[in-house]
């Protein structure tokens, strides 16, 4: 485009929310106040889908030293250099640790690595501050997307000496996310959110790990927390907090310590730290309701910025203690992997069972049946008999 603009306009022009995207220029991230030549190439890399544009003047200033902005963080009303914003990254990362007491100096951390930018900069942030944090990445087999993420997590394991530990679903279980979604009763996003939750408290607790931590952040939980709230699922609602407790009988405690961060942050965060991320979203996840929320969320927050971080830290500080429940669920070992579950077998052999066209054992009584088919909906020709 001709002429010395800004980059909110070129981006305005575009259609693009800036809350959306980073802008490089040379390898440097640039705001958008910055003005560009006329032979200046940019890279415009989005973070998150969906948004509007919007509008502002004046050139941007550090926050915290007052030297010029890389990034603008708006809901902190804020702007930050780049070592400045790495320092506000890692306060942001310290006070989700200590506020939900997430992990001790000696705990053995397990951090579940996608290969993409939020799971990517958590490892980095952890192990910068010196906790003791080894990955695990779990193979899709989802093509391309799943070779290039593998990729980018032994990528960085090698870079920075950390143990790696790799998990390939169709060598260890027999079936990959794609046929799953195919074959089964459940959605691809469903089946796989299943086999991650499934995989990481399985690798956790066989070789001793103390904590789980995810790369989620804002804005997922923001969506998520939508979700829920939009169906009025209210346990669900219960079980969104950034750290849930581990069980004598079999599960590993969960943490995201990410979840104070948006999404524009921890890509930002990713690309100053030199992390070599998948930029591409998952391809099985177009059209996938929860990206809706978040396009719904980035509506709202382009025209009223905080109201994401209100909606979901509001929800943690003034109302999720009117959704807490006792757990009383008593876990058994699953009858064909032997992992916890409140029924005879875990949803995930129930699961697997269905998508390899195998039977489960016999079941052990009528009223068995029925509670567990009450749990969910699954189909009885999964049982023998
Ligand atoms: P998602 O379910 O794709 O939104 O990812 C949520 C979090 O799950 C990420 O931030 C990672 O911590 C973890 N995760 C997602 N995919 C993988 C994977 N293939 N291997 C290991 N961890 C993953
Ligand atoms: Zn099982």
């Amino acid at each position: 485009m001709a002429g010395r603009r800004r980059v909110r306009d070129v981006l305005s022009e575009l259609g693009v929310d800036p809350d959306t995207v980073l802008v490089i220029r040379e390898r440097t991230l640039i705001t958008p106040e910055e003005r560009l030549d006329d032979d200046d190439e940019i890279e415009i890399r989005p973070v998150i889908s969906g948004g509007a544009p919007r509008e502002r003047r004046g050139a941007m200033k550090c926050k915290r030293c007052r030297g010029a902005a890389v990034i603008e963080v708006r809901r902190h009303n804020a702007a930050f250099c780049g070592p400045c914003f790495e320092h506000h990254f890692r306060e942001q990362v310290r006070r989700a640790i200590k506020s939900h007491d997430m992990m001790g100096r000696d705990d053995r951390v397990l951090v579940a690595v996608s290969g993409g930018k939020d799971s990517l900069a958590l490892w980095d942030v952890l192990l910068d501050m010196e906790y003791r944090a080894a990955g695990l990445y779990l193979g899709l087999g989802i093509g391309d997307y799943s070779d290039r993420s593998g990729l980018a997590a032994r990528a960085f394991a090698g870079e920075r000496g950390a143990e790696l530990v790799e998990v390939d679903l169709a060598t260890e279980y027999g079936f990959d996310v794609p046929t799953a979604g195919r074959k089964g009763s459940r959605s691809t996003c469903a089946v796989c959110g299943l086999s991650k939750r499934y995989v990481f408290n399985r690798v956790a607790l066989e070789r001793g790990f103390d904590v789980i931590a995810t790369g989620h952040n804002l804005d997922d939980e923001a969506a998520t927390l939508l979700g829920n709230t939009l169906r009025w699922d209210t346990a669900y609602i219960a079980r969104q907090s950034p750290a849930l407790p581990g069980r004598e009988d079999g599960m590993v405690k969960k943490v995201k310590p990410l979840y104070r961060l948006s999404e524009l942050e921890t890509a930002a965060y990713s690309f100053l730290r030199g992390i070599d991320y998948v930029v591409e979203e998952c391809p099985l996840v177009a059209g996938n309701t929860q990206l809706r929320y978040k396009e719904a969320m980035n509506t709202i927050e382009s025209r009223s910025p905080g109201t994401k971080a209100q909606f979901f830290l509001g929800y943690l500080d003034r109302a999720a203690h009117l959704f807490t429940t006792e757990d009383d669920a008593s876990l058994s070992p699953c009858e064909e992997c032997g992992q916890p579950t409140t029924g005879r077998f875990c949803a995930f052999c129930r699961a697997r069972a269905q998508v390899l066209g195998r039977k489960l054992g016999e079941p052990a009584s009528e009223r068995q049946i029925a509670g567990e088919l009450s749990e969910e909906v699954l189909p009885a020709e999964i049982y023998g008999g």
